[in-house]
């Protein structure tokens, strides 16, 4: 190559990169939306079977779909979209962080989150309930766990359930709850407590086919939110159009059932949920 050649080619490729950073300039973090090739960062549980799950670079479950629906709504192609793992006790700071611009994580509408973040939707409506292995028929519900050890995850609203209305258990916390599950199926713990859909999910994973069985009578109301930055009206808006255009042309509805309704998992009538007023 000539040396004129050479610097006509790095004269290119620094106009080029100057259109790139002109393009990416405005973008906030998490958010590099505005040209070809620009991601998004959503955040999605990475070890929960129908709802967020990692399989090498595949992600499937209800929330993975929901999230692609979204973003797509927002813009951005399947291929735009970067799934970040954003466990429970993680998801306020990782927003407040803008380490991700929005979550998808089985992820609950409460008034203390929303001092630190603001939801789209609700999504989806489920219920805290009971895991414990197949043969155990001394626990029938929450009252019946006095004594026995119970595993959740830290920063979860069933855990936090537990601890304030429960506290007699021995509640024993662990970062997943695919951790709490083999606790579960090892004798580490008794029972497993979360959303009823989440548990469903693990039951019916072929290793613990016959040995797990989700009690079914949730205690709670799951109202299943997409974080976002605390305020963002305009961001949490197009959420919101979005999951009422995912649900008003069957696609919510199809989305469940090639995910979540793979567990024979059915969803009670309040779903499909209305979202709330973006505030
Ligand atoms: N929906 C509950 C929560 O947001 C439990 C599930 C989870 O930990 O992701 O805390």
């Amino acid at each position: 190559m000539t040396r004129s050649k050479m610097w006509a080619l790095a004269g290119a490729a620094g106009a080029l990169a100057l259109v790139l950073s002109a393009c990416t300039g405005s973008a906030t973090p998490g958010d590099t939306a505005g040209g070809a090739g620009q991601k998004i960062k959503i955040g999605i549980k990475f070890d929960q079977p129908g709802l967020g799950l990692q399989e090498g670079n595949t992600f499937t479950g209800f929330d993975v779909e929901v999230a692609k629906f979204v973003a797509g709504e927002m813009g951005y192609a399947a291929n735009q979209i970067e799934f970040v793992e954003s466990q429970s006790a993680q998801r306020e700071t990782m927003i407040q962080a803008e380490q991700v611009k929005l979550i998808f994580a089985t992820y609950s509408i409460t008034d203390s989150r929303k001092e630190k973040v603001s939801f789209g939707g609700p999504y989806f409506i489920a219920g805290q309930d009971l895991l414990v292995r197949a043969d155990d028929t001394s626990i029938t519900g929450p009252a019946t766990l006095e004594g026995k050890r119970l595993c959740s995850v830290t920063g979860s609203t069933p855990a936090q359930k537990i601890k304030a209305d429960y506290p007699g258990v021995e509640l024993v916390e662990y970062g997943t709850y695919s951790m709490c599950v083999s606790a579960l199926e090892s004798n580490g713990v008794d029972a497993v407590t979360t959303d009823n859909v989440i548990l469903a999910g693990f039951a019916a994973q072929p290793q613990y086919a016959g040995k797990l069985r989700v009690i079914g009578e949730p205690f709670t109301e799951e109202r299943y939110g997409v974080g976002l930055k605390k305020g963002d009206i305009e961001t949490c808006t197009k959420v919101n159009d979005a999951i009422t255009k995912m649900v008003e042309t069957g696609a919510w509805k199809k989305a469940l059932a090639d995910t979540v309704g793979k567990s024979g998992f059915e969803p009670d009538d309040r779903n499909p949920p209305t979202p709330d007023a973006c505030s």
